[in-house]
Formats: C-alpha cells, structure tokens, sequence
C-alpha cells in the first residue's frame, strides 16, 4: 500500500475529513502485524538521514499539526530516535512569545527551518496562525485568510533552497481524544500533558474541523504535500508516517558526497605516518603492502 498516494490532501480540492474513517488500518490487524514493517521504515529513514547529513546540499522539514493528544510526541518518540542527535532536532511551537507576536507570523517559523543537511520536525507550527488563531478569532478574518497564500509562498521559497517538506495532519476521533485524556489522568507519570484547554477546546471541534479542511486543501502542493493520517490506532499512524517519510527521503536522490582529497596521496601519508611511529616503538617497519 502506498500511503503517500492514499492519505495525500488534493490541491485545491474540497477536504471532508469526516469522510476519513480516524480508525483505518488498511488492512493491518494489531501493532504485532505493522511492527516489523515500522522497524524496516524507520531503518530506511535513519539511512537517508546520514545520507542527508554527509551529503549536506538538502534539508527536510517536516510539519506535525493536529488536535490535543492525537499523537505528535508519540510520533516523535517513536519514529525520531532511530536518527543521529547531530542533524536532527524537534521544534515545539507554543503561543507566541511577545517578541514573536511583535513579528510577522512566519517570523519564528523560518529561524526554525533546517540548514543543509538537516532534518527538523515542527511540533505544531506556522499553521497555528490559520487554526487556532482562526477558531479563537485572535485576528479578522481578513487577517487570517490572507495567510494561506503567504504559506504557500514561504514554502515555494523553501523547496527552492533544497527543503523538501511533508506535512501529517493526525486524525482521531473526539471519543479516541477522551479516552487518551482519561489515561493521561488516571497514569500520574502523564499527569503533566493535562491542560486547563484540553476540555474548554473540544467544544470547539467542528470549527477546528473546518479550520483544517480549509488549511490542508489551500496548502497541500506536490512539493509540500499534507497527508491526513487516521490516529485512532498509535501503531498504524506510525506505520504510515514512517512509510512516507521513508519514500519521500528516499527520493531525494541521497549519496555519499564525494571524496575530497587525493586517497592515493593520503594514503602514502597514512604508510609514512604508521612507518614513523613504528620506528619510534623500536619495530622494524613493514615493507609497503602491494596494493
Ligand atoms: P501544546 O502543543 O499542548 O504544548 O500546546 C501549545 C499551545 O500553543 C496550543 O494550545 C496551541 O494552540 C498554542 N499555540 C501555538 N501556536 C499558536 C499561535 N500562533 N497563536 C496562538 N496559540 C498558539
Ligand atoms: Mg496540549
């Protein structure tokens, strides 16, 4: 199954979210049955991230959005730690600072963008300003609908500097969301994801709802794709996850940059090197290997 092409938002077109079933498995029976298939994905991914990194003449960015406890850190967690610490890190967007707020939107997104050779996930991110900010009315509406062009915009000029982007929108149900608040207050070690909002905002669903369906339709592009991945179930939504970042880097056209200096040279200077440090220890050098 190609997740890249089941769960990809069409550009332009009418988004029903209500129509993605949050519980889908495409087939998939238990965690047991998708776990060696997420182990391969993530393998592959912590490949093309060395790749990525040794290479460095392109970058990944990927965007995590979606409503409380539908998963982002469990997305994190779970499909992040195969990668090396060097070249890979996690940017949480909270309301903004005053500093941010002072700025325009995209301010405090573009400082977080990854340098050459970098992967960066964005744990909520720029879209908050046509989501939340939209819900809540933080600005007019002239305001908010203005910015879907300047996202677009944002991420052309990104894609252009070698930024390859992919965005997951995780899907639950509010009775999977209810449930998961459940567990965060019946488990004390969980008790500190637990919000003053979480509850007030549920009452806000469906104008999230549409808030979403307007934000990935006006902004998924081939280059910058949103995909809708249904959450309810945590092991499926990391095997789809997994398997389109794995293609998608995959893609890039990754390989090991070119050897810099001259290895024959090199190697001459490694031989006079280990001959001098030899001579130093007392042993007789070896004769030169034939080769
Ligand atoms: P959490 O992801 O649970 O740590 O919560 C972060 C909070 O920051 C969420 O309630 C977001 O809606 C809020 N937030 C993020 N970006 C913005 C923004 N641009 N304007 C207002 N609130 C935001
Ligand atoms: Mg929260």
């Amino acid at each position: 199954m190609d997740y890249r092409k089941q769960f990809f938002v069409s550009p332009g077109e009418k988004l029903k979210l209500a129509a993605i079933d949050p519980a889908h498995t495409a087939g998939h029976s238990s965690s047991e049955d998708a776990l060696p298939e997420i182990q391969k994905h993530v393998a592959r991914m912590a490949e093309s991230q060395a790749l990525l990194y040794a290479d460095g003449q392109q970058s990944l960015l990927v965007v995590l959005q979606a409503l409380d406890a539908a998963g982002k850190d469990g997305v994190v967690r779970h499909l992040f730690t195969g990668m090396n610490p060097q070249g890979t890190s996690v940017f949480g967007f909270k309301q903004p600072s005053a500093e941010e707020a002072a700025h325009d939107f995209l301010w405090r997104a573009h400082q977080r963008t990854p340098a050459k050779g970098e992967i960066v996930v964005f744990n909520r991110s720029h879209y908050e300003d046509v989501l939340v900010v939209r819900v809540h009315q933080l600005v007019a509406k002239s305001v908010w609908s203005g910015r879907y062009e300047l996202i677009r915009d944002f991420e052309k000029m990104l894609v252009a500097n070698g930024t390859r982007i992919v965005k997951f929108f995780l899907h639950i149900s509010p009775e999977e969301q209810l449930l998961r608040f459940k567990q965060r207050l019946d488990d004390p070690a969980r008790n500190w994801k637990i919000s003053e909002g979480d509850y007030s905002e549920r009452e806000f669903w469906s104008a999230y709802v549409e808030a979403y369906e307007e934000a990935l339709s006006k902004t998924s592009s081939k280059d910058a794709p949103w995909y809708v991945i249904p959450a309810n179930h945590k092991w499926f939504r990391n095997l789809a996850i997994s398997q389109i970042i794995a293609d998608t880097m995959g893609e890039m056209g990754l390989k090991l940059p070119p050897t810099r200096v001259d290895l024959k040279e090199i190697t001459a200077k490694y031989h006079a090197a280990e001959a001098a440090q030899e001579k130093r220890a007392g042993k007789a050098p070896k004769p030169p290997s034939k080769k």
